[in-house]
This record gives C-alpha cells, structure tokens and sequence, in this order.
C-alpha cells in the first residue's frame, strides 16, 4: 500500500495552498463577518480547474479524480470552510448529477460550461419538511402537453426548497420534485432549471452560525415551466439518482472537515509554540502537548478514510460506475465531520481565551466545521446508512 500523493498530486496541493494564502486567507474575516459570497472568487477558481475538477477535459473540466478533488477541497477549507463548501456543492452534487445521469445533449449545454467555471451551480433537495427524509419531497412537477398560450410540452414546478448552497448565485439549479405522489421515493425526479426562468426564484437567504461566505438560500418554483427535455436521467429517478450523488458529495464533505481541522490544528500548534505562561510556551505543558497529539492522530485517520473512499470513487469511476462506495464515503464523512469538530474545539482550548476572540482564527474553524456533521446527510443518517450495510439491508 502506498498513500503518498504523486508529484502532480503535490503540485496541485502546493497550488491550491498558495491560491487560498494568497487570494482568500486576506479576506476570510471580512467576508465572514460581513456574510459575503466573494462572487470576485469564482472566475479565479475556474482559472485553477476547480470548478470542473472531476469531470474529463472533453466536457470543459480538468479531468482529475476523486484523490485531487479532495485535496483540493482540504487545501481550500484549510484556509476557509466556506470557499470549500461553495466549489463542492457546483462540483459534486450540480454538475456532477448532470454529468452522471444527464443526456449528451445535457452534458453539452450544462456540464461543459458549468465544469469551464462560465456557470455556477447549486442542487436542491431538502425543503422544509423533508430533511433527512428527503423521500418526503413535497415540491410537484406536472406534466403539461401543453397548448395555444404555451410553447410546448414540459413540466410546472411548484414548492420551496430550503438550504440551497450557492442558491443566490447559481446559474443552473438541479431540483428534486414529486411527480408522483403515490410513488413516494420512486415517484421524484430530477429536473434543470436555468435561472431566470419565470417562475423560479432564491428566496431567504440564511444567516448562518458558520460558513457564512458560502450562499444558503431558499429556492422557490411558482408554476415554474420548464421544457421537457429539462428532466435529468428517469422520470421517477431523481430521489434514487440523488442518493448515488450523495456517495461522492459525502466524500467532499469530509474533506471539507479534513481540511477544517487540519487549519485548526495548525494554527493550535504554532499559538502553543508562541503563548507563554508559567515563564514557558504552554507547547511544554504535556496538557497541551496530548491535545496537539489527539489533533494529529485523528486528523490522520480521517484522512485515511477520505483518501480510501474518494481512491475508491476513482475505481469505480474507471470501471463505468460499477463499484458503490456508498458505506466508505459515509464511514469517511461521518469520522472525519466528527474528529473535526473535536479537533476545533481542543484548537479553541489550546488558544484560551484568545479562541472565544475573533481576531484569531479558532473560533472560526470552530463555527465553520459544525456545519459538516449536517450537510449531506447528518452524522445519524451516516450511522443508519453504514449499518444497513453491516446488516446486508442495502
Ligand atoms: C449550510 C447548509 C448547507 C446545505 N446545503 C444543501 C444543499 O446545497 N442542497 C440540499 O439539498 N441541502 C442542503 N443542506 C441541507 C442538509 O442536507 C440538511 O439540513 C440535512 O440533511 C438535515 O436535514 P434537516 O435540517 O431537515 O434535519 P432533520 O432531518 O429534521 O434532522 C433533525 C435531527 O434529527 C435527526 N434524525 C432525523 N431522522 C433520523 C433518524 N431516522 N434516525 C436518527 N436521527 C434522525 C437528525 O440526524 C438531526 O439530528 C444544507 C444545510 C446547511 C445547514
């Protein structure tokens, strides 16, 4: 077994980390404060290939895999969660729904530009009432033939989704819709909804405790009209389609946390190293020194899931799809979101006093990486999903 990265894999590291000290860690504290999406960001992320990073050159993208996606997420998040979250949801989840399961005409008119970086994207299927029971999908789509005052045959939306990453800024929304009731999990598809279409909207921006850079927004269809050709893969597809979606965005979010603590743990080490007390650096206290070492312990064995789980993808991706990694993607976002959070709050304690005060950057880390035991499915949604592995229930 070899874990090291290869000499592109460092290269690409080493590039991201200079593009986030470089272009975000000046502005990380304004935007949050200020709860600003750096709109200014994303043509520079496009530039890098971020924004295409796992889908092939001939559809706009950097044709890389699952491994750099990842370091590229952990390099982003190291310096700001938010920065991470935003190319995460347009890689993984929106264009990456498009590019699994869209048509060829699809990929060509959505996945080129969105992968190019020309386009920003979001994907929406929590809405208020259905959470974790994303089954419970109350937003419709009817089917329309039709008629004198319409253009053509389509499909009309109707409903709100709620917590939309980019929701305010995307240019192209995949949205999760009941198109038959009666159908439950098998009666929702999937749909692309451009935005200005009439009839679809963003609508309450969230005020966030964390990632607070990054856009989460209602989405809201009223007879919203979309042609018929904007369905994405099988009428009825979309909930089962979004779950082998959610595979990789959880190995994304777990590097999003990887990263997070990897800045946490940093910064904790270096302020050790500086702070005295007692006449010496508290880095001499073994108090201090086990909670540097617990940090890096778990930081690594989380790493080791995420890399397993994102090589696994990588398989799976070369073998058309046919490997799930379903529980490793899970078993990677539910230990690395956890030790995250751990490791934030021991970076808060090793800063004291100066971790409650926002001109150091734990307390940050600390709001920031909550958000990672949530998104995509909660740390119990996790548990369920790799025990029904255990039990042989999927
Ligand atoms: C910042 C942010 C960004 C997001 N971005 C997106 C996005 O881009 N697109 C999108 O579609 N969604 C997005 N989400 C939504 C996110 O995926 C959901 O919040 C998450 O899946 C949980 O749903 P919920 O908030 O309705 O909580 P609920 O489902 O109401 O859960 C509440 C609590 O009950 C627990 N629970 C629920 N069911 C069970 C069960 N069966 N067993 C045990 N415990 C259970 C949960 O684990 C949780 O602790 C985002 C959320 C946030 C906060």
């Amino acid at each position: 077994m070899d874990f090291s990265l290869n000499d592109e894999q460092k290269q690409l590291q080493r590039t991201v980390r200079d593009f986030a000290q470089t272009e975000i860690a000046p502005h990380v504290m304004e935007w949050d404060e200020a709860s600003r999406f750096p709109s200014e960001l994303i043509p520079k992320l496009a530039e890098l290939g971020l924004l295409g990073i796992i889908f092939p050159e001939n559809y706009g993208g950097a044709g890389l895999g699952y491994i750099e996606y990842a370091i590229a997420i952990e390099e982003l998040a190291r310096v700001d969660g938010s920065v991470g979250l935003i190319v995460a949801a347009h890689n993984s989840l929106c264009t990456n729904h498009i590019y699994k399961f869209g048509t060829e005409a699809q990929r060509q008119k959505y996945v080129v530009p969105l992968a190019q970086g020309k386009k920003l994207g979001c994907w929406s299927l929590t809405e208020p009432e259905a959470g974790s029971d994303a089954g419970g999908t109350r937003t419709t789509a009817t089917h329309s033939r039709g008629g004198a005052s319409r253009t053509g045959s389509g499909w009309v939306l109707n409903g709100a989704k709620t917590f939309t990453t980019n929701g305010h800024y995307a240019d192209v929304c995949v949205a999760m819709a009941a198109t038959d009731r009666e159908k439950g999990r098998h009666g929702i598809s999937a749909f692309i909804i451009e935005k200005g279409t009439p009839g679809f909207r963003p609508g309450k921006k969230e005020n966030k405790l964390g990632m607070r850079a990054s856009d989460t927004s209602e989405v809201v269809f009223s007879d919203c009209r979309v042609p018929e050709e904007n369905l994405l893969g099988k009428q009825g597809d979309g909930f089962v389609n979004s779950l082998q979606v959610l595979d990789g965005g959880r190995i994304s979010i777990a590097a999003l946390a990887l990263g997070m603590a990897t800045g946490a743990a940093e910064a904790a080490t270096k302020y050790a190293k500086e702070r005295k007390q007692f006449g010496k650096p508290i880095a001499e206290f073994e108090g201090i020194q086990f909670k540097l070492a617990d940090m890096v312990t778990e930081i690594s064995a989380a790493q080791l899931l995420v890399y397993h789980a994102a090589w696994l993808a990588d398989k799976s991706n070369a073998n058309g799809g046919g490997i799930r990694f379903t529980r490793e993607s899970s078993m990677a976002k539910l230990y690395a979101s956890e030790a995250a959070v751990r490791v934030a709050n021991e970076a808060v304690q090793v800063f004291g006093g100066y971790g409650f005060i926002k001109d150091y950057p734990a307390e940050k880390f600390y709001r920031d990486v909550k958000l990672c035991t949530i998104g995509e499915g909660t740390s119990e949604i996790q548990r369920l999903v790799i025990a029904r592995h255990i039990l042989g229930k999927q």
